[in-house]
């Protein structure tokens, strides 16, 4: 749906349909260019992923696999220590494997900080992050990620994946809900 199909009344369109669309497949050639003739698991942080790693995955020419993880961060947000619990871990395992973590928004960085120590873990062959959206305290605490589709302000997205209260997911485009 389009923002203007929802409920919600004040709201802007931060990236249109068209806008995503076009990022996704730079960042689709950037990973293809990168990856070119080499086995890729891609591997989607739940629910907020579902859209890009949809979008991308389609737009990539090199054969992927697909599996999902489901994070929550312990009490009422991600703590400064960036502590996180495995909701739903991989079907597939990682070791010896190239591993693309594909994120919606990096916002502290912390649950994606701590994904990347626990997949570590595992003994991939290599392990790179994709987020679509980057917000600044990430680029501050210096998240090493690989490919970004856009540097946002600080501000509550929703749409493309990304909710509020689990509302908005749908929505085609990505808005800021002014509050
Ligand atoms: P971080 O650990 O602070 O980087 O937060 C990461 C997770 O918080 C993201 O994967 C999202 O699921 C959620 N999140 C952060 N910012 C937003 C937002 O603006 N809208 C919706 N979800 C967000
Ligand atoms: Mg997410």
């Amino acid at each position: 749906m389009d923002i203007s199909d929802s409920s919600v009344k004040y709201s802007r369109v931060l990236l249109t349909e068209d806008e995503i669309a076009a990022k996704v497949k730079e960042l689709a050639a950037a990973v293809d260019a990168d990856y070119e003739g080499e086995d890729l698991l891609l591997v989607g942080v739940l629910k907020g992923a579902m859209m890009i790693m949809a979008d991308l995955s389609r737009e990539l020419k090199t054969p992927v696999e697909i599996d999902w993880m489901a994070v929550s961060s312990y009490g009422s947000g991600v703590t400064s220590s960036g502590v996180v619990r495995i909701l739903k871990d991989l079907d597939i395992s990682i070791e010896g494997r190239n591993v693309l973590i594909v994120e919606d928004v990096l916002d502290s960085g912390l649950t994606l900080r701590w994904l990347v120590r626990s997949l570590q873990a595992r003994q991939p062959k290599s392990l790179k992050l994709l987020t679509l959206l980057r917000k600044p305290e990430a680029v501050r605490n210096e998240v090493d990620v690989a490919y970004v589709g856009f540097d946002i302000p600080n501000d509550f997205v929703v749409g493309y994946g990304m909710d509020q209260g689990e509302k908005l997911r749908n929505l085609r485009s990505i808005a800021v809900l002014d509050v």
